[in-house]
């Protein structure tokens, strides 16, 4: 909020200098200070919602592909990062495509907050018996077992010294509620230097 307060200041004073080159630059930035500010309040709604046990699925049918570039390409633009999706491309689900949506745009997210080096992410889309897996890899730091065990909790961050980040640790909470409503499961691979692996099954009800 502080940076978007900054950046619309500069912007205002800028207002009859329209031909300023920090004009583009102050634009960037305040649209991605909007942007987390929205995933702040869409956040802070969730949690009010699965507090209240209101929660509520509005499920159709999509091709589960079609999310991951709809949801990456607000990530491309930030940050030089190439997403590669692998897998059933195919694959059609009967679920809350703005939830499930939520849930990856989360995966991929906290791959590049945590994982910053690696710059291929590569989401793998698999059908099993009747349910569809999804996983999203990243080459980065890993996470230690006992805190892997923790990081689905509520307001669990791991505090790694040298990371800008500045989450409340919400994300994993409300991204495993949603798969839970869906009747599905969430879960984490990862190997301390090698990487990591986010993955979450639901059914496929088609
Ligand atoms: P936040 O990003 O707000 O901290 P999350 O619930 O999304 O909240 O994540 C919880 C914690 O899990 C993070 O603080 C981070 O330490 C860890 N984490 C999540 N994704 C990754 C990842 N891809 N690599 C390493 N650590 C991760």
């Amino acid at each position: 909020m502080t940076s978007l307060k900054g950046s619309l200041q500069l912007l205002e004073r800028l207002v009859n200098n329209l031909t300023s080159p920090m004009l583009p630059k102050l634009i960037a930035q305040s649209s991605r200070s909007m942007h987390k500010i929205t995933a702040l309040v869409e956040d802070l709604l969730n949690l009010s919602r699965i507090n209240q046990d209101r929660l509520q699925l509005t499920k159709s049918a999509f091709v589960l592909s079609k999310i991951v570039s709809a949801g990456s390409s607000e990530i491309r633009l930030a940050e030089e990062y190439k997403i590669i999706v692998t897998g059933d491309l195919e694959l059609e689900v009967f679920a809350d495509e703005h939830q499930i949506d939520q849930v990856l745009v989360n995966f991929i997210n906290n791959a590049v907050k945590y994982a910053p080096r690696s710059k291929d992410i590569i989401v793998s889309i698999e059908k099993i018996n009747d349910m569809a897996r999804v996983s999203v890899t990243d080459k980065g730091p890993g996470i230690r077992p006992e805190e892997a065990k923790r990081i689905f909790e509520r307001y669990y961050r791991v505090e790694t010294a040298g990371f800008q980040t500045g989450g409340l640790g919400l994300g994993l909470y409300i991204s495993a509620e949603i798969i839970k409503k869906h009747e599905g499961r969430i879960g984490v691979e990862s190997e301390p230097g090698k990487g990591s692996t986010f993955w979450f099954t639901i059914p496929i009800e088609i």
